[in-house]
């Protein structure tokens, strides 16, 4: 586990399961990436981490192309859920 990320930020983050989500929600956001490295986009994500910053949610994990970090934001169309 390596950190590079602002150190400030790292307080901030609450961390969530990603693995409780649909597996099809998940292989949705695993393929639907943008990668600063490469450049491109959708090549897919490995190693997923989701996890909560100022309200929103985001979803990162490493480019399966070149093995950057890629940070997908999720967006939630029902933040409310039918208890
Ligand atoms: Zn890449």
């Amino acid at each position: 586990m390596s950190e590079t990320h602002e150190s400030s930020d790292i307080q901030k983050k609450k961390f969530r399961d990603f693995s409780l989500r649909d597996p099809e929600e998940q292989s949705d956001f695993l393929n639907t990436t943008w990668c600063n490295h490469c450049m491109e986009a959708d090549l897919g994500m490995v190693d997923p981490v989701e996890y909560e910053l100022e309200g929103r949610v985001f979803l990162e994990g490493k480019c399966r192309k070149c093995g950057s970090i890629v940070t997908t934001e999720i967006i939630e169309d029902d933040q409310e859920l039918d208890s």
